[in-house]
């Protein structure tokens, strides 16, 4: 086994990540479900106040390195904490979000889903101005996409 001094190891290791150490429990999270595989915790900066995080225990950075068999345990864990926010808190309704890579807006690499309880009128703005397709170009796009997804294997 070869051991890497810290202050070599890359960027973002996972050693260094926070949620990893969150999920050991080596620093502290408020943590409102957890089993064997999976853990969900109160964001500190919460968009609305009830803002949960879901991640997988095993470090996996973002939707694409996950494996489709942890990716489902996450999303069971997400419909219960939807479930949650909406009766716990009599939200009125609920948010899912997750960011792969920067430009996305990921900020902690180690993936997780945002659950955001909602209410009427609560003034939170999940907002994009709208693109709009040229001749033909829809179908392109689509092309693409289908061609992407064929080659893979899941
Ligand atoms: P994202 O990577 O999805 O853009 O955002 C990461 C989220 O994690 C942010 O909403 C941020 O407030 C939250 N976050 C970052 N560090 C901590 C932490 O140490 N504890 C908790 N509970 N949340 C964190
Ligand atoms: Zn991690």
């Amino acid at each position: 086994m070869v051991i890497v001094p810290e202050f070599k190891r890359p960027r973002g290791h996972m050693q260094d990540c926070i949620f990893c150490k969150i999920v050991k429990h080596e620093v502290p999270a408020t943590i409102v479900y957890e089993d064997a595989d999976v853990v969900a915790f109160l964001d500190i900066m919460p968009a609305r106040k009830g803002h949960l995080l879901i991640a997988p225990k095993t470090h996996s950075k973002d939707m694409l390195s996950v494996s489709p068999e942890a990716l489902a345990k996450v999303m069971r864990v997400v419909q219960r904490c939807g479930r949650g926010v909406q009766k716990g808190l009599s939200a009125d309704g609920f948010n899912v979000l997750q960011f792969n890579g920067r430009a996305s807006g990921q900020i902690v690499d180690h993936l997780h889903f945002h659950v955001i309880p909602r209410a009427h009128n609560d003034g939170l703005r999940i907002d994009w101005e709208h693109e709009i397709y040229g001749p033909g170009e829809i179908k392109r796009f689509a092309e693409k996409i289908i061609t992407a997804c064929a080659d893979e294997k899941t």
